[in-house]
């Protein structure tokens, strides 16, 4: 048995017309547990993209977990042409935790790619997610979210110097949000890794601890339809709301000293725009109780992509915002 591992492509067949349900065997943990990457397979009724829908690389994202049950749920496979694979939780041992990296190693999944089946845990649970996805697919939605304490709202885009950027682009703008980045994007994720291969990927990072009832799940949710509509995997019209800007370059505003944070703009400044040196938010000291560090818009033009909408602990270097510089990129007309 050494070494040997079973992918779930030489697991039962998914049967079309339906969602079925295949665990991604990765290995024993430490205490004699099967380590299972959880996946669905909606296959549709007819023959058509191949599209998968990845959330949770990072533990602390609950809401796009949950997102991707949601729309799972909401599609009925004789309706659908093509085949979904959809994983909630890639990273179901930070998820255990609700921490961004890997309590075991402590690495981050999002950096991992395309992993090492014979490297740290978190490193075989990307490979084993890219053996089991990339192969089989043409699409690809990466979802991402902010934590317990924080919100976000964009959606990464490219230039539009190729086939692959232009389809991507067009995809990015009926995600929801009002900004969108245009960026290369980090290297070791699978949204890069499968770019490579020329699968068009739409990494959408949307909503957060505190958006569950708010207009924000309803437009992270039809942003997903939207994209399954543009590639013909279902019929209807799109529900656009129309992105403002597109940024293209951009940073995380991080506290320079630790404490507890308090927000000065929070969930609804999500998507605005900020003069230079608005305060955002402050940091006060947990021992001495005085301020010890601000927050504050660093561009003429500053386009908030993510928000820290609760006082909350922070360690020096946590995210506090993620914002763009609306003079790098341009406007869509209104
Ligand atoms: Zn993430």
């Amino acid at each position: 048995m050494s070494g040997e591992r079973t992918l779930w492509n030489s697991a039962p067949e998914a049967g079309i017309g339906r969602t079925t349900y295949i665990p991604i065997p990765v290995g024993v943990t430490a205490t004699g547990s099967d380590l299972e990457i959880g996946m669905h397979v909606l296959e549709g009724a007819k023959p058509g993209p191949k599209l998968a829908i990845v959330s949770t690389h990072h533990g602390d994202e609950l809401f796009t977990a949950e997102l991707t049950r949601r729309v799972v749920a909401s599609l009925d496979p004789s309706d659908v042409a093509g085949t979904i694979y959809a994983i909630p939780v890639a990273n179901p041992l930070a998820f255990e935790w609700g921490t961004r990296n890997t309590v075991q190693d402590g690495s981050n999944m999002n950096r991992v790619f395309p992993g090492n089946d014979r490297g740290w845990i978190t490193e075989v649970m990307a490979r084993v997610v890219t053996d089991s996805l990339l192969p089989n697919i043409d699409h690809l939605i990466d979802l991402h979210c902010g934590g317990t304490d924080t919100t976000i709202h964009y959606t990464y885009t490219r230039k539009e110097s190729d086939e692959l950027g232009r389809r991507i682009h067009q995809l990015a703008q009926l995600a929801g949000a009002d900004v969108l980045w245009e960026t290369a994007g980090p290297a070791g994720t699978l949204a890069g890794d499968a770019m490579d291969q020329g699968v068009v990927t739409v990494i959408v990072e949307a909503g957060g601890g505190t958006t569950f009832g708010t207009p924000l799940e309803e437009r992270a949710m039809n942003g997903l339809l939207n994209i399954m509509k543009e590639i013909g995997m279902i019929l209807g019209a799109p529900v656009v709301h129309r992105p403002r800007v597109v940024v293209r370059s951009g940073t995380a505003l991080r506290p320079r000293h630790g404490g507890i944070f308090i927000p000065e703009i929070g969930f609804d400044a999500l998507g605005g725009r900020f003069e230079k040196g608005t305060l955002f938010g402050r940091v006060v000291s947990a021992r001495t109780m005085q301020e010890i560090d601000q927050i504050v818009a660093p561009y003429d033009k500053t386009e908030v992509m993510m928000v820290r909408d609760r006082t909350s602990k922070v360690h020096p270097g946590d995210y506090a915002y993620i914002v763009g510089d609306g003079d790098s990129g341009y406007q869509f007309d209104s």
